[in-house]
């Protein structure tokens, strides 16, 4: 089954869940069961991309490198 991301509209926060197609699970954390359903999850092939590139950019601003690997080092320095 697939794995969707949902938005509590009551706390504000995101969480995954494995649900059938149309079924909405209630918040985990806040237990509300006003959610909805992120569409553009699971990310696609550009999208993860764009995501791990502003990862990247967060963490060069911050001045550390975790999230790159050491062939994306040796490129950067
Ligand atoms: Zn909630």
């Amino acid at each position: 089954m697939p794995i969707y991301d949902f938005h509590c509209l009551s706390c504000d926060r995101v969480f995954e869940r494995i649900v059938r197609a149309d079924a909405l699970p209630a918040c985990p954390h806040c237990g509300a069961a006003q959610v909805e359903k992120l569409v553009s999850m699971p990310a696609a092939p550009g999208k993860s991309a764009a995501i791990i590139a502003s990862g990247r950019k967060q963490a060069a601003r911050e001045g550390h490198f975790s999230n790159y690997s050491k062939a994306d080092k040796a490129r950067v320095k």
